[in-house]
């Protein structure tokens, strides 16, 4: 890296209820086309958003430890646990002022989101804010369209949306292609509870985690 190149992190928050390989993917696919530096996965504490998490906020925060066991180092996909230790309501907006407190006015922070998450991002507090802090760089989900936005986020990407990431520290949206992941956590639950073990979907480490906590089994009167 050039010394003078403006360092850049990415932040991949989600439930991660449980990690699969479409978060990996994401988190890989978000530093290739956009040369980051690292990617945090940055799992919830409690999420405003989704309703009871099947596992807990310290199960999720190990699994998606786990879920990076065996990425070399050198990949840049590491584990971000400042939402669950501060515990309470997570708000995005509250992680990034946390971060570009931390790392300074001149770091690249690009929230990395998929089309759900994007279509979402009017819901979120202080939405808006968000390009204060950090730019957000979006792409397509297997059959969420990227299109046909809701009209406030769609004036939104009218106004910041560029072709590739600026060099400033914040303020773009940017959309970047990912090959699609047909994988989502709600799918790999509902696998779960039927007793499978999805070997494809999530890495071993994880699978073995959440057989030996026994998570997202169906309760006894189902
Ligand atoms: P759930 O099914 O419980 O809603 P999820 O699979 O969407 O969970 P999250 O932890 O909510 O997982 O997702 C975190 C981020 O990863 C979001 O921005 C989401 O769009 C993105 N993401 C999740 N799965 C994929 C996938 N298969 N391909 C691309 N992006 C994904």
């Amino acid at each position: 890296m050039s010394p003078d190149r403006r360092r850049r992190i990415g932040i991949l928050g989600g439930t991660f209820d449980p990690p699969h390989v479409g978060h990996l993917a994401l988190a890989r696919s978000a530093r290739d086309a956009m040369q980051l530096d690292e990617v945090r996965l940055t799992p919830t504490g409690h999420s405003w958003q989704k309703s009871e998490a099947g596992a807990s906020a310290q199960q999720r925060l190990d699994m998606v430890r786990l879920a990076l066991r065996d990425v070399s180092p050198s990949e840049g996909l590491t584990v971000d646990d400042r939402e669950v230790v501060r515990g309470g309501q997570t708000y995005t907006i509250d992680t990034l002022a946390a971060l570009r407190n931390e790392l300074g006015p001149d770091v690249m922070l690009v929230l990395i989101v998929g089309s759900d998450q994007l279509r979402n991002l009017a819901t979120w507090r202080h939405w808006q804010g968000l390009f204060d802090l950090a730019h957000v760089a979006a792409t397509q989900r297997e059959l969420v369209a990227l299109d046909d936005l809701p009209p406030e986020v769609e004036a939104e990407v009218a106004r910041r949306g560029r072709d590739a990431l600026p060099d400033l520290p914040a303020g773009s949206i940017v959309f970047f292609r990912m090959p699609a992941v047909a994988v989502s956590a709600t799918g790999l639950r509902a696998q779960l509870a039927a007793g499978e073990r999805p070997d494809a979907l999530s890495p071993p480490a994880v699978l073995d985690y959440i057989q030996s906590h026994r998570l997202y089994r169906r309760s006894p009167r189902n």
